[in-house]
């Protein structure tokens, strides 16, 4: 049987590793050497689980979407981690993240963020763990996103305006590496996707890998069979989905289908498709699949989502894209508003505009009608209302 897993050095086939500046070594091999471990530990397990449970509100439900699945043809169950405490999937990351850094003594937390969400995760589990937290966030994304930064400082985080290049997620990211690297011994770098050196795509893998966890077991009860046909997904950095697939990626009989941000188009050059149209490159510490121009100058992302506006993809989703292990849409603006409205209508849920590229590529896709279909729903479309009420 082929496996994707990863390797000792942290690659997924030729993608992944660890590519940064020699002071950030040392801060980097301490987490690898002891996330195993810690993640592995009873005691980790048990708190890591019940704080899911309570706080969190998991287990998240697996929903027979009925009207949905009238649509298409076939049973479409949504996984709901919209339902989650802050309304999306982050905070499972956030979580057991804040509890590695507990158990290897760090006293205070840093994260990037751009479009605040992940900044609101980390807020979150900071001001329940009593820990100092700092968020970087370009300037500009300060000025665009004034809720989430309200909110983080509601929940006693500081908010670090990078005022360097674009102002945007990639300064915020170089700023908060910065920092990390000139306070190793108190600090711990909280990442929010699936991506950056390794460890940590394989850490925010394990700890999104509850989605697919339950997925197994609801699916096991509802269908007498812990296995779907077809697992949708949406992709930015990739937690949600590599959260989704974790537990089916050697399971062949499992179709991925991986739902990325086509923006205006993946030949416009608005877009932010980097498994459709991205070359292989080296963004945030790893090797990947990342969006460049014609002479392999990086290139900025463009999505209506701004959770999906990434210029790179987590090493685990461009190894298995291009193993031809999933397939990948590419989804317009506009075919993911008309996916969200679709949802609304039919369903009564108004999903994250990322979601909404999900469910848009079930559009693209053919069902027989026995086919069991899983959707993950990454996040409630409370903080796209204004987006949303322009195309009304
Ligand atoms: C951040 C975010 C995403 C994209 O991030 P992934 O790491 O690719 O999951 C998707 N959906 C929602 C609701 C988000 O907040």
């Amino acid at each position: 049987m082929k496996s994707y897993n990863i390797d000792s050095n942290g690659f997924y086939g030729e993608f992944g590793g660890r590519y940064i500046p020699n002071e950030m070594q040392a801060c980097v091999e301490e987490l690898a050497d002891i996330y195993q471990p810690i993640i592995n530990s009873p005691q980790f397990q048990q708190e890591f689980h019940t704080l899911l449970r309570d706080y969190v509100g998991r287990p998240s439900p697996l929903y027979l979407a009925r009207n949905l699945s009238q649509r298409y043809g076939c049973k479409i169950y949504l996984k709901r981690e919209d339902l989650n405490h802050t309304g999306a999937h982050k905070i499972n990351n956030a979580l057991g993240q804040i509890l590695i850094a507990q158990k290897m003594g760090k006293k205070r937390i840093i994260a990037e963020t751009g479009a605040g969400q992940h900044g609101v995760a980390v807020a979150t589990v900071c001001a329940l763990m009593g820990m100092k937290c700092e968020i970087f966030m370009g300037a500009t994304d300060i000025e665009r996103q004034e809720i989430n930064v309200k909110k983080m400082r509601m929940l006693g985080a500081t908010v670090r305006a990078v005022t360097e290049g674009n102002q945007t997620l990639t300064e915020a990211c170089d700023a908060a590496i910065k920092e990390w690297c000139e306070h190793p011994h108190d600090t711990y770098y909280l990442i929010g996707s699936a991506v950056g050196p390794h460890p940590y795509p394989d850490i925010v893998a394990r700890l999104q890998s509850i989605i697919s966890a339950e997925i197994k077991e609801q699916l096991a009860a509802h269908e007498g069979r812990d296995y779907p046909d077809k697992l949708v997904a949406c992709v930015g950095g990739g937690s949600n989905a590599v959260g989704t697939i974790y537990h089916y990626i050697d399971d062949e009989r499992v179709e991925i289908i991986l739902a990325e941000a086509a923006g205006k188009g993946i030949g416009s050059g608005q877009t932010a498709a980097s498994l459709s149209v991205g070359k292989q490159g080296i963004i945030h510490g790893f090797k990947t699949l990342t969006l460049q121009d014609e002479q392999g100058n990086p290139m900025e992302a463009y999505s209506i989502s701004a959770g999906l506006d990434y210029p790179g993809i987590g090493p685990l989703l461009a190894h298995i894209s291009s193993q031809g292990r999933s397939q990948v849409v590419a989804i317009t603006d506009t075919e993911a508003i008309e996916g969200g409205f679709r949802l609304t209508l039919q369903e009564g849920i108004i999903p994250a505009i990322e979601s909404a590229h999900a469910l848009a590529a079930l559009e693209h896709l053919t069902f027989r009608p026995d086919e069991v279909v899983v959707v993950t729903i990454s996040g409630r479309g409370d903080k796209d209302m204004s987006t949303y009420l322009q195309f009304m």
